[in-house]
């Protein structure tokens, strides 16, 4: 972060210094949650959880060299005291952020938001210093820390912002605003907390109501091929690109196909010309997301032939997201066990399929969580679209959900021994080391909740 004094810090985040003897002295970072990330230079924040107490740790920070506690109580060791740390730790991230010379990209959406923030940040980073959200921190916490780990050096901040409900966005927009916001997608993700669709895109377009106008270099980038999204658009003041496989989309795709090994393949369309892209991550879900990342570059200046060769070379920074292993015996395991909504789990039964031809393919699928009242449909389709894709054996791994995944898969294909209902990811395990044999293609999915990464752990680790 921007070195500031313990007495500048004080007054951001109008806190009382506490136990300090120097007021002078700096903290040069890392800002961290965790005490045991706490180096010298370090500022701890103490949060009070349920189960443990950040506080606690106040004594052990300071002794591994971190300058001072943000805190809501004196802890004995140099602290500054606050009514609400949170607060205080969006405060010193918005500070931090105005002083900061950096451009700020924004992006939200219901599945997608990790896999194109680290494409946008590969591309952006071909360019430029960038800094950008590690994994999934996108939420009230994550989001500032993040932000403070940019420097004097950073060009781009890369900022992944979650909702889980109205106003959280507005929030987050708040702590961090957003000069280019980028809005993926309003699909079934958290659909049963939210209420609806329409609910979620009233969230989720917080993000463009937030933005500069137009004048002053705000853009929002919307995807042209989801009409809720593409609505925003009359909910903000800044200009308005549009990227997607629509034809009056600004960034657009064409040609589009999977690859044998399942990786898209496309041309690229932006304002400034044309190139070819193939990418390294699998799945055609990907071609939305980077279509996406390129609207954002080409936004910051740069060229279609930048653009197309640094998506061509991006890999997949995030872990569990259609992370691809290749036994010595042949089978290939297919890991994206990382979550699951309906829209991924049929990008990835397709990439299944293409990297599956004349291979013997299985989907090992748990349940897809969050789907209120249309849990059972959406369940049911995805074991249909298995059948209808010629996947050659569906394992439903868990409770009510899997079972309405094998019933889908029955119904459409009258399936018999194609299909099995096992109850948790040791019998799934079990089944799979009996019945593979090389060649086989293995595709392991479900919502993070289900933890199916054990099931592709332990293939990866039989090979
Ligand atoms: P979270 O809300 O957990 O942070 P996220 O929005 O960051 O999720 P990712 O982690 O990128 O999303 O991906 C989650 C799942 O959605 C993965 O299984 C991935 O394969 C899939 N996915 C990625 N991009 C898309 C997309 N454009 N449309 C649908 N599904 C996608
Ligand atoms: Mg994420």
């Amino acid at each position: 972060m921007i070195a500031l004094s313990l007495a500048e810090i004080a007054a951001v985040v109008g806190g009382q210094t506490h136990d300090i003897p120097d007021p002078s002295v700096q903290v040069t970072g890392p800002v961290v949650r965790d005490s045991r990330e706490a180096v010298p230079g370090s500022l701890f924040v103490a949060f009070a959880g349920e189960r443990v107490d950040g506080h606690d740790f106040a004594a052990d920070v300071v002794a591994a060299g971190a300058v001072a506690v943000l805190a809501s109580r004196p802890v004995g060791v140099p602290a500054i005291v606050v009514e609400d740390v949170q607060s205080a730790l969006g405060a010193l991230a918005r500070h931090v952020v105005a002083e900061l010379g950096a451009t700020l990209v924004a992006l939200t959406g219901s599945a997608g938001k990790t896999s194109t923030k680290d494409l946008i940040a590969q591309v952006l980073r071909s360019k430029a210093p960038t800094v950008f959200t590690p994994g999934s921190l996108n939420n009230e916490i994550g989001l500032p820390l993040t932000a403070l780990t940019a420097t004097e050096e950073t060009k781009y901040l890369v900022l992944e912002m979650g909702a889980r409900g109205i106003g959280h966005i507005r929030y987050l927009t708040g702590l961090t605003p957003p000069k280019v916001g980028l809005v993926l997608n309003v699909g079934s993700a958290h659909i049963g907390e939210f209420g609806g669709r329409e609910q979620i895109a009233q969230a989720k377009g917080e993000l463009v109501e937030s933005l500069p106008p137009a004048e002053e270099g705000g853009t929002a980038i919307l995807n042209a091929d989801d009409p809720l999204v593409r609505a925003m658009a009359s909910r903000t003041q800044a200009k308005v690109l549009l990227f997607g496989e629509a034809g009056e989309a600004d960034v657009r795709a064409e040609n589009v196909r999977l690859t044998d090994s399942g990786q898209p393949s496309f041309r690229l369309h932006t304002p400034s010309g044309a190139c070819d892209v193939t990418m390294r991550l699998y799945g055609e879900h990907h071609v939305s997301n980077a279509l996406a990342a390129a609207a954002v570059a080409h936004e910051l200046g740069m060229s279609a032939t930048e653009i197309a060769t640094a998506l061509s070379g991006a890999g997949s920074l995030s872990r569990w997201r259609m992370e691809v292993t290749e036994r010595p015996d042949g089978v290939t395991v297919v890991n994206d066990a990382y979550n699951a909504n309906p829209e991924s789990m049929r990008a990835a039964l397709r990439a299944l399929a293409a990297m599956g031809k004349g291979r013997r393919t299985w989907a090992v699928l748990g349940k897809m969580a969050e789907l209120g009242d249309e849990a059972l449909a959406e369940h049911d389709a995805v074991g249909r679209l298995a059948v209808r894709l010629n996947v050659s054996k569906l394992v439903a791994v868990g409770g009510r959900e899997a079972s309405w995944l094998q019933l889908g898969a029955y119904n459409e294909g009258s399936w018999g021994e194609e299909s099995v209902h096992v109850s948790d990811a040791q019998a799934a395990v079990h089944l799979l080391r009996s019945e593979l044999r090389p060649g086989d293609v293995v595709l392991v999915k479900a919502s993070r909740s289900v933890g199916l990464e054990s099931v592709a752990q332990a293939l990866v680790e039989t090979g």
